[in-house]
């Protein structure tokens, strides 16, 4: 068979394509839709490296990811059957060339690659001939600050337009990102109530139980605000605050993201966390328990520099200054080694602004939650008739998000192999995210906020809930 497209994953060694991106395909094969199913069709798989791998090792690693995702039939077997590794070095330009010697069709490069070799190799994209329709990959972080995503973007540009670059975040592919741009422009109740009038804060959390995981060569680099807040979170508020776009594509709804971004910034008004006027905190756990599992202390764990002073749990607050959000803090949030960690984009309301004599509050104010994991909807209104019957009471409701047999990077990697770049980020919008944080990781810089400690399994220094 002749391959009509052939996916180039470059890093085909890595954490990311075995745990990610075969799995991601596994999912498109076992639970996706007809149309799916077609872009996959001859489809050639080439992972690539720089260490010693086989055809067959490669085969059987593509085997394995599909049988975990259920994936099976005639066209596993095809995409497993075709798949082939070519040792080589992405950075060179001889050993990029053979490569290219085993691709049919059109292609699209993933970048599965630790970030500082991505500029490199962009660099020797520009010096070779490649299919007439190529399209990008990449993953986060895109650069390390403005002017490193702003360089990074210009060495892309020389390779391929940016329709076809395609700067994954899964978080824009989370239901409960996608059930976010849904129900706001799609529910009569939520529709008229989202917006400043009637919305007094949002949380937007993530937070998780592992602790660093043997990943200090990148994590230690990064910390909680550069690896969670500048990228994914910001994706989300950006889904969340948004104004309706004209049409769900990519000309307009990721215009509709750059122009929410663009009205984003540092919470400029006054104190939103207890205790300090400063919009942003941080702090790194210490040794302790989650779920059974004993953790060293962050500063402990093997290949951190503890004098770098790396944060595990970062807090801001920002301000989307539009006519509709302006005055509304937006809470960002994510920790690693968290007890009970949360994972939603929480929105608080408003007290009603008058209330007939007689009736009292129930005293705590209504929500609306959209929850990653599980994807769920959560409200919480306010109600009564109960025992006393002019007594105001709180009622919750939990409903579940609908499922998909898709997973995010299965999602993720729909659009980029259907040539449909909507869920991706946008040049200038990867720059603009670190323009947002860059007051934030200088202030950390200067000292003026101080690094607190968590014990490991607690949920944050005490006094820190942002709930
Ligand atoms: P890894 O650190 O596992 O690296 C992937 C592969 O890149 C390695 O197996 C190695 O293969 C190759 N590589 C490493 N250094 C070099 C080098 N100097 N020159 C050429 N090739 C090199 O990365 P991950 O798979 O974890 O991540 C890949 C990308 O995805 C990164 O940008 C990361 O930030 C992003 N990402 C990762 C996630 C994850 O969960 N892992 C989640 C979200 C994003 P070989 O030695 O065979 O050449």
């Amino acid at each position: 068979m002749t391959a009509t497209t052939t996916m180039l994953i470059l890093g085909a060694s890595g954490d990311l394509t075995r745990r990610l991106l075969l799995p991601g395909i596994g999912s498109l094969i076992a639970g996706g839709e007809d149309s799916d199913l077609e872009l996959l069709q001859g489809l050639k798989l080439i992972g690539s490296g720089r260490s010693e791998h086989s055809d067959d090792e490669w085969r059987q690693e593509v085997r394995d990811a599909f049988g975990d995702a259920d994936a099976s039939g005639d066209l596993a077997d095809a995409l497993v059957g075709d798949a082939e590794y070519v040792v080589g070095d992405p950075t060179s330009k001889d050993d990029f060339a053979r490569l290219l010697e085993h691709v049919e069709g059109d292609l699209v490069v993933y970048f599965a690659l630790p970030p500082s070799v991505v500029v490199k190799v962009a660099a020797v994209l520009q010096a070779i001939d490649l299919p007439e329709h190529t399209v990008l990959a990449l993953e986060k972080p895109f650069g390390d600050d403005a002017e490193g995503a702003a360089h990074l973007n210009d060495e892309l540009a020389k390779v391929v337009p940016e329709d076809r670059i395609h700067r994954v975040d899964h978080f824009l592919a989370h239901r409960a990102a996608l059930a976010m741009l849904a129900m706001r422009f799609n529910n009569r109740l939520l529709e008229r109530s989202w917006s400043a009038e009637d919305v007094e804060r949002v949380e937007i959390v993530y937070d998780e139980q592992l602790g660093l995981e043997g990943r200090a060569g990148y994590y230690d680099g990064a910390g909680a605000l550069k690896d969670m807040l500048q990228s994914h979170l910001l994706q989300v508020l950006a889904v969340s605050t948004a104004e309706e776009p004209l049409a769900f594509d990519a000309e307009h709804l990721r215009d509709a993201l750059a122009t929410a971004l663009q009205a984003t910034r540092v919470w400029p008004h006054g104190p939103v966390f207890p205790g300090t006027d400063r919009p942003s905190r941080r702090a790194r756990y210490t040794a302790g328990e989650v779920d059974g599992k004993r953790l060293p202390s962050y500063a402990d764990e093997d290949g951190v520099d503890p004098d770098r002073g790396t944060e595990t749990l970062a807090e801001i607050a920002l301000e989307v200054a539009t006519p509709r959000w302006a005055g509304v803090p937006f809470v960002l949030r994510s920790g690693k080694a968290i007890g009970s960690p949360r994972n939603e984009i929480a929105a608080e309301f408003r007290p009603v602004r008058t209330r007939p004599e007689g009736q009292r509050g129930s005293g705590q104010p209504e929500r609306l939650v959209l929850g990653f994991k599980p994807p769920r909807v959560e409200m919480r209104f306010t109600s009564g008739g109960g025992d006393m019957p002019f007594e105001l009471e709180p009622v919750e409701v939990t409903g579940a998000l609908p499922r998909s047999g898709v997973t995010e990077y299965g999602e993720v990697l729909r659009g980029i192999l259907g040539d449909d770049p909507t869920l991706s980020i946008r040049g200038d919008v990867a720059v603009r995210c670190w323009e947002i944080v860059q007051p934030v990781l200088d202030a950390w810089a200067s000292g003026d906020v101080p690094l607190e400690e968590y014990q490991a399994g607690s949920d944050g220094p005490a006094g820190w809930s942002a709930r």
